[in-house]
Formats: C-alpha cells, sequence, structure tokens
C-alpha cells in the first residue's frame, strides 16, 4: 500500500499504529478526580510524572479538597512537594488555583477552555490534559513530544504550541484527541527519542517524511514495550 501523503492520512496511519503499539495508552500521573490530576499536572512541570507520584499521596491526604489547599499554609506545602523543583512557585500557583476554584467554581474544576486557563498556573497544555484525561472532553496535551514527533511526521511546521494544537485537532477526530497525545508522547519517550530517533525500531518507519531508514523498507517488526512508567523530564504534559 502506497504510504499516505497527506498530514490527514499520516495522521490517521500513525494513530492506528500507535494504538496497536500502546493499547492502553494512560496518564500517568497518579490520581482519583479532576481536582487531584489539575494538581498533579501543575506539580508536573519541569519534572518527571514518578517523582510527582512520589509526593501526591501525602499531599491529596493532607489537602484533600480546593477549600483545603486554598487554606494551605504555603511552608507546609513547600516542604511537601519540595521533590518536585519549583516548589515556590508551584506552590503559589496551587494555592491561587484552588483559592479561584473556591470563589468561582464552588471548588470544582471547571470544563471550559476559557475557565481553566483563567486559573493560576495553568496553560493550555495542562487544561487539556485535565479535559481529556479527567473529564472526557476533547483536549490534545502539546508537550515537547508531541511538538517533535508531529513536525517528524510532516503533521504540522509550526513550533508555537498553540498552532501546533490548532493544526492536530483539524486532522484528528475530537474523540480521539487525548489518546493520540499520549501515545505519541509514549512514541517520544521510547523509540523516537529526541536526542537520536530510533527510525529502526519505529513502526511508522515506512511512512513517516524524516525516518533515516530507506524508503521502500518493510514495516520495522512489532516490539512492544513493557515499560508502562517510563519517565521523562516533561510530565505529562
Ligand atoms: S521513523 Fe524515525 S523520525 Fe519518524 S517517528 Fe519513527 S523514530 Fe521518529
Amino acid at each position: 500500500m502506497a504510504p499516505p501523503r497527506s498530514p490527514r492520512g499520516r495522521a490517521r496511519l500513525a494513530h492506528e499504529r500507535l494504538t496497536e503499539e500502546y493499547p492502553e495508552a494512560r496518564c500517568e500521573l497518579d490520581h482519583h478526580d479532576a481536582f487531584e490530576l489539575l494538581v498533579a499536572t501543575i506539580l508536573s512541570a519541569q519534572t518527571t510524572d514518578v517523582r510527582v507520584n512520589l509526593v501526591t499521596p501525602a499531599l491529596f491526604a493532607r489537602y484533600p479538597t480546593a477549600a483545603d489547599l486554598a487554606a494551605a499554609e504555603p511552608e507546609e506545602l513547600e516542604q511537601l512537594i519540595l521533590p518536585t523543583g519549583f516548589f515556590r512557585n508551584k506552590t503559589r500557583s496551587l494555592i491561587g488555583m484552588a483559592g479561584a476554584l473556591v470563589e468561582r467554581y464552588d471548588g470544582a474544576v471547571p470544563g471550559a477552555m476559557d475557565d481553566l486557563v483563567s486559573l493560576p498556573g495553568v496553560g493550555r497544555k495542562t487544561a487539556n490534559v485535565v479535559r481529556s484525561v479527567a473529564l472526557g472532553l476533547p483536549g490534545l496535551p502539546v508537550d515537547t513530544h508531541v511538538t517533535r514527533l508531529s513536525r517528524l511526521l510532516g503533521l504540522t511546521v509550526e513550533i508555537d504550541a498553540v498552532k501546533i494544537e490548532r493544526d492536530l485537532n483539524g486532522l484528528v477526530p475530537a474523540a480521539k484527541r487525548g489518546e493520540f497525545s499520549l501515545r505519541l508522547i509514549l512514541h517520544g519517550r521510547r523509540v523516537c527519542v529526541a536526542r537520536r530517533p530510533r527510525c529502526g525500531d519505529c513502526v511508522l518507519n515506512d511512512f513517516c517524511p524524516s525516518s533515516v531508514v530507506r524508503p521502500n523498507r518493510p514495516r520495522a517488526p512489532r516490539s512492544r514495550s513493557n515499560c508502562a512508567n517510563a519517565p521523562d523530564g516533561t510530565g505529562t504534559s
């Protein structure tokens, strides 16, 4: 079969192949509800999901609701989240975010993008994680892996995350956007790694425009990874 020539065709085939490769794509930040995921995603900036998951059990036990977190003593909160780095900024964001939830949304996490990004410490990437993973709404988080892979696969030429999200939203059905992002992230962590993409091991190498293995080669044999919790430096996002 001829390789797809359009970005839409490549996006569709990439998602088909990556769904076979990573059937259980899931967010690797531990959480029970939208509030916990929002907290965990804010904490995941500039650190790994693994490190966030180490601190959140005690954090969620100490501050189970937005009202509890809004009333937190900054020094105590800083100590709890210290291992995630940037703990002073993150403390300000968490307390500010929780206060805004209490004041404007009766302590609940809103679903609308405009409402989410109005919260302190919450950008589009975090908002899209919460929407797609916890709220069942369309959302395509664009992190460093999604940026790199979507450019390598010829799905966008943009470098700005908002423009990349716009381009990908035009290629991926709304209901599939969250899982598409999760699978690109997994593939970026395990195969299409930043410094030296492993094109020879990649299930997309027969149609990826950036593949460094020869064209017309047979599709690479599948080698499903069993690493469900590979860390990286970007958090879920
Ligand atoms: S073929 Fe190479 S560049 Fe393209 S997605 Fe796979 S690993 Fe990345």
